[in-house]
Parts: structure tokens; C-alpha cells; sequence
């Protein structure tokens, strides 16, 4: 007899200031990754996929993330413009 299944592991990759898609605040937002991995008699031997979430702490609206926007998404938080609206075009100020 073959006992198989799955198992999910949460990772805190980072805590970041976004701009709320939902409520709008500039809150505290989790970065998080979500790993299922595959388990031969409980023994976790495999990832089957990797996910990657922002979640707002201020109203708990959950935003999927893809890995790239999650590798960027932590240079963002820490630089020192951390005032950019999240999800939205930057503006280039115009020369005249
Ligand atoms: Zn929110």
C-alpha cells in the first residue's frame, strides 16, 4: 500500500508598506509564499507548485503575486521611496 498526498508550507518572505488595492491605505502588507509539496508516507519529497501572495494587514485583502512581482516587490518596500503607489504607472515628471 502506497500512502501519498500533499502538504502546504507558508513562508513570510517580507513585511511591505503597498498602497491597499482594496481599502486604500497605505498599510503594512505580508508577502508570502505558499509551497505544496508532494508526500510519499508523510514524507515531503517534492514541490508541486509555488504561490505567491501579498496579503494587507489593515483589511486582509489577499493579492496574487507572481514570482517576479514577488522578487521586486521587497526592493520596492526597502528603498527609500516607499511612498509609491503600488500597482499603478509612476509618473516621470516632465522637463520643460
Ligand atoms: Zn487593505
Amino acid at each position: 500500500m502506497i500512502i501519498f498526498g500533499t502538504k502546504g508550507y507558508l513562508y513570510q518572505l517580507a513585511i511591505l508598506t503597498l498602497v491597499c488595492g482594496r481599502c486604500g491605505n497605505p498599510a503594512a502588507h505580508t508577502l508570502r509564499k505558499r509551497v505544496t509539496k508532494f508526500t510519499l508516507f508523510f514524507v515531503p519529497l517534492f514541490p508541486i507548485s509555488t504561490k505567491y501572495a501579498t496579503q494587507c494587514t489593515f483589511c486582509g485583502a489577499e493579492q496574487k503575486v507572481t514570482r517576479e512581482q514577488a522578487d521586486q516587490l521587497p526592493a520596492q518596500g526597502a528603498g527609500p521611496g516607499t511612498d509609491q503607489p503600488y500597482g499603478r504607472p509612476q509618473q516621470q515628471p516632465h522637463q520643460h
